[in-house]
């Protein structure tokens, strides 16, 4: 029989919009920490703090695994530094070893995109913040990655399973024997994740269509017994058959609305974003870009919406039928 595991939360702050984080320590052959939290001063004596209340010391992990890439999951990577071993999807490698050739070619890609896709040019600051922003992930290395039914090293019960969506990095971690899952940012029960837009993780494959793989993520989830759910943000829950059919519902409902912007004749994606969330695209430009593709891209896949290259722009409008 395989061993049960005690799972501890960990809930640290984060300087960004989404508030707190959490993390998750297992206590298996190893000492485990799930995710890492931002690396800011705030969050590394909380978890010094949490971690006394547990009975444990900083020192006392052995091993970290990270579920995805954001800086407010893999942070304090930066500050365990007597952790050897740090296990997740080879992504997450670019990021902790701040690959230089993946970030020339991450921003590369959204100036030609937001060329491409009607944004205006005072909105390419975006960019610059999220430059700004880098100092709060983690640096390091992996010691090994992590992909689909492996088990996680030191904890027999745990196996992976990749959810991919609202990062290309995501994985989730499944226990087989009482069906808990450690699930990331890919369900949270508060507020819906984000699928957002990144590159490719490889140089000259396509632009990896975020919406469509998060659908997939979490179609492929229905197919397992989920018990207790674990997220990075909000509220433990259960019932997460429920929850997957509330969202695709919800998302189907928002591809019907920015069907409906179709109605007069194409449109770029950055006038469908202002026009899909007319008080927010200024202040959360990333999110409601990113969420406006990942309608438009399901919309195409599903064959009533085509886009059309003018020059270097692209426009979206519906299928004469
Ligand atoms: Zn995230």
């Amino acid at each position: 029989m395989l061993k049960t595991e005690k799972v501890y939360q960990i809930t640290v702050p984060t300087p960004f919009p989404v508030g707190d984080v959490h993390m998750y320590l297992l206590k298996g052959d190893v000492l485990t920490l799930i995710d890492a939290g931002v690396n800011t001063d705030e969050a590394w004596e909380t978890l010094h703090y949490q971690l006394k209340e547990l009975g444990y010391d900083v020192k006392d992990i052995e091993q970290i695994i990270l579920t995805h890439h954001h800086p407010d999951h893999t942070g304090l990577v930066s500050r365990l530094e007597h952790v050897q071993q740090i296990y997740a999807h080879p992504l997450v490698e670019k990021w902790l070893t701040r690959d230089q050739e993946y970030f020339d070619r991450y921003f590369q890609f959204f100036e030609d995109y937001y060329q491409a896709w009607g944004v205006p040019e005072h909105f390419q600051d975006v960019l610059k913040t999220m430059k700004k922003n880098r100092h709060l992930a983690g640096e390091g290395a992996l010691t090994g990655y992590l992909q689909e039914h492996d088990t996680l090293p030191g904890h027999e019960g745990w196996t992976v399973i990749e959810t991919p969506g609202h990062a290309q990095s995501h994985l989730s971690f499944y226990h087989s024997y009482n069906h808990d899952l450690l699930a990331g940012d890919h369900m949270l029960y508060h507020i819906s994740s984000n699928p957002l837009l990144e590159p490719p993780m490889d140089k000259g494959q396509p632009r990896p269509k975020p919406m469509l793989q998060y659908r997939e993520s979490m179609q492929k989830m229905l197919s397992y017994e989920v018990n207790q759910v674990y997220p990075g943000h909000g509220p433990l829950f259960h019932k997460v058959d429920y929850l997957i059919k509330e969202r695709i519902n919800k998302q189907e409902k928002r591809a019907e609305k920015v069907f409906s912007f179709l109605a007069d004749g194409p449109l770029t994606p950055f006038e469908v974003c202002q026009k899909l969330f007319p008080r927010k695209f200024e202040s959360q430009f990333e999110l409601t870009l990113s969420e406006t593709m990942a309608q438009l891209d399901y919309l195409e896949s599903t064959g009533r919406v085509k886009v059309e290259r003018n020059g270097n722009r692209l426009t979206y409008m519906r299928v004469k039928q």
